[in-house]
């Protein structure tokens, strides 16, 4: 379906963004690809003003491909803590390692070699190659998938393949010839300021007069999404040990906190103890939701613990890596 005539979609949006589009967040002042990298992949499924202080941490502290390379899994994730979607952060340790390898620590320049680091999809290339190497290569969030949804009038699902791939046409198409990194940022802004999810703000939008949903009175309809399956409910129980101002944890290996810290999910056998307190919470994530119990016990003298883990002070539980649910529960019940 071919909509829009003069003046051409990027060229609205560009000069809609130069006035209202965001140009001062903290890693628009990088072309560095490490910096955008790390604020790509925090931007997936996080918010901007979430981002913002989570980046501004994460980047003093691991400096270079090389420092976030060199420092273990621990350290990563205790910075990613509250962030949430943890692969996104054991991903990036695992390609800065893997770059140190292979490529010196340079960051790849070619959108091959960079899709075949892990958590770098073809999104995520587009963005790092348009802002710092200022390559034409498309780009597809959720904020493209919406906005190129209404101006095209497209009616179908926007979560199955084929409405992708269509997708992904319409968004190479109208690629600018030059300023490819000023249209990139200006369409991700679009979406996520004036082209919203539920109420976009079309009376103040510049394109209105060439955008399908808004002719046809569909804004509210579009993007269409194909029902998604009803939530699971998980169940756990964790067992929170505390001995002489220590707190006992395990490293947990399976499921979304797959390398983070967490009391363990056995009962330990002690003689001499106190219960100090049962309770339970939830989360929630994108296909379930976890309800988890817990039992805070008092060990009253130095118990025998055969799991492989670890004491910790309650003040150092600031310092590694814990689910966030978990690191605010153990803050509430410290000392
Ligand atoms: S007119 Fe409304 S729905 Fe269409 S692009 Fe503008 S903000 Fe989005």
């Amino acid at each position: 379906m071919e909509v829009l005539k003069k003046p051409a979609f990027n060229v609205s949006i560009i000069k809609w963004h130069k006035k209202f589009g965001r140009h001062d967040l903290p890693w628009q002042k990088s072309k560095d690809p490490y910096h955008v990298w790390v604020s790509e992949i925090m931007l997936q499924q996080t918010q901007v003003v979430t981002v913002i202080s989570y980046y501004q941490k994460f980047i003093t502290k691991f400096k270079t491909i090389k420092a976030l390379a060199e420092a273990s899994e621990d350290d990563v994730l205790s910075m990613w803590s509250g962030l949430g979607f943890y692969s996104r952060a054991r991903n990036l340790h695992a390609a800065s390692i893997m770059i140190m390898k292979e490529n010196s620590g340079h960051f790849p320049d070619n959108f091959q070699d960079m899709i075949r680091l892990p958590g770098i999809g073809r999104s995520t290339a587009g963005a790092i190659l348009a802002f710092c190497f200022n390559k034409p290569y498309p780009i597809l969030d959720g904020n493209v998938k919406r906005v190129l949804s209404r101006v095209y009038g497209i009616t179908t699902p926007i979560n199955n393949s084929r409405t992708e791939k269509k997708l992904w046409l319409l968004s190479e198409k109208n690629l600018p010839k030059k300023n490819i990194d000023i249209y990139t940022q200006a369409i991700m802004d679009f979406g996520a300021t004036l082209c919203i999810p539920k109420r976009p703000i079309c009376n103040i939008c510049p394109i209105t007069q060439t955008c399908v949903a808004y002719v046809n009175g569909l804004t509210t309809q579009i993007p269409k999404k194909n029902p998604v399956k009803k939530n699971e409910i998980k169940k756990t129980h964790f067992y929170i040990y505390e001995y002489q101002k220590q707190v006992f944890l395990v490293k947990n290996r399976s499921g979304v906190w797959n390398g983070l810290w967490l009391p363990p999910n056995e009962e330990i056998k002690l003689k001499n103890k106190q219960i100090i307190k049962y309770g339970h919470r939830q989360s929630v994530f994108s296909h379930y939701k976890l309800v988890f119990e817990y039992t805070f016990i008092k060990a009253l003298a130095k118990p025998e613990i055969k799991l492989k883990g670890l004491w910790i002070n309650w003040q150092d539980i600031q310092d590694i890596g814990l689910p966030a649910p978990i690191k605010k529960l153990l803050i509430e019940l410290s000392p």
